[in-house]
């Protein structure tokens, strides 16, 4: 009998492409973990770290962290035990050296990639999707001043919370520059996906639920 792996899927996407909201969706409906080199990035400067102080201005600026930055933080969550129920990589790989680290590091563990999922979206609506965007303070739910309003007003969802915060990245000039960051460097991977047979094309411009549902099938048909 085959033991099944745990799930390594990637989304590959723009900022404001819905990575984020996604990758919550998939964990709470398939048990994976989500892992955002954002947030853990965040999560670093917020606590000043090293590694947080470096990255830090980048991040303001919109441009990509090292990768050596990147990889650290990233491999020292991936040890986490959690970790083992099969990951929602959000925001990693963004450059090649990123996926040749990647690929290096499943192969060592016998794993490989479950699905990369490239969430297509047109540049001019990003960048308004990234400008009206804020969260949970308390949960991380995602929301938006246009297109997602929590039901009651002022209150979270999911779990009740009256603090929203707003990234200090979410601005229309940093959006743009996070963009070009990605068509520059993170884009050609969709190719690498591509040629081992793993990518999956989604048409992210939907609503978020018709995304979730193509998002679904597709964990549930490459972890049959
Ligand atoms: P978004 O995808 O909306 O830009 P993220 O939260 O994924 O948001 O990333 C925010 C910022 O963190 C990026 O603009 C970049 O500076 C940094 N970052 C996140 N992940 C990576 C990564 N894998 N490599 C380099 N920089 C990263
Ligand atoms: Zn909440």
């Amino acid at each position: 009998m085959t033991e099944t792996q745990p799930a390594v899927l990637i989304l590959l996407g723009p900022p404001g492409a819905g990575k984020g909201t996604q990758a919550r969706m998939l964990e709470d409906r398939f048990g994976l973990v989500q892992l955002s080199t954002g947030d853990l990035l965040r999560a670093a400067v917020a606590a000043g770290t090293p590694a947080g102080l470096a990255a830090k201005s980048v991040m303001e600026a919109g441009g990509l962290v090292s990768d050596e930055i990147v990889l650290a933080i990233l491999k020292d969550r991936m040890a986490d035990p959690d970790v083992a129920r099969g990951v929602i990589l959000d925001g990693f790989p963004r450059t090649d050296g990123q996926a040749a680290a990647l690929d290096a590091l499943l192969e060592g563990a016998g794993q490989k990639v479950t699905a990369a999922v490239s969430l297509e979206v047109d540049d001019a609506a990003m960048i308004e999707r990234v400008s009206g965007r804020f969260t949970c303070a308390t949960c991380g739910e995602g929301y938006h001043d246009h297109f997602k309003q929590p039901r009651r007003d002022g209150v979270c969802d999911k779990c009740d919370g009256t603090a929203f915060k707003r990234r200090a990245d979410d601005t229309a000039e940093t959006a743009r520059a996070r963009l070009s960051a990605y068509h520059a460097q993170t884009a050609p991977l969709i190719a690498h996906y591509d040629a081992k047979g793993v990518l999956e094309r989604i048409d992210a411009m939907g609503p978020i639920d018709q995304i979730a549902g193509a998002l679904g099938q597709i964990v549930g048909a490459r972890s049959a």
